[in-house]
């Protein structure tokens, strides 16, 4: 089983091979981050960053 590591507090994720594919999306059972797949090989995970949501473009444009 493919592992990796999570980013933001380095627990050590164990993924289905249908979850280790790039641009999958998973959640670290250990902190919650929402992680997506931006290596296969070797398998690396990045946090998505929330603060692209279309309500937080409109607050950017007030601002
Ligand atoms: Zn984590």
């Amino acid at each position: 089983m493919p592992r990796a590591t999570c980013p933001v507090c380095d627990a050590e994720l164990r993924l289905s091979a249908s979850e280790a594919v790039f641009g999958r999306r998973v959640t670290c059972p250990e902190c919650g981050s929402v992680l997506e797949v931006v290596e296969e090989d070797p398998l690396e995970l990045e946090e998505v960053a929330f603060g692209f949501d279309e309500d937080f473009d409109e607050d950017e444009d007030e601002f």
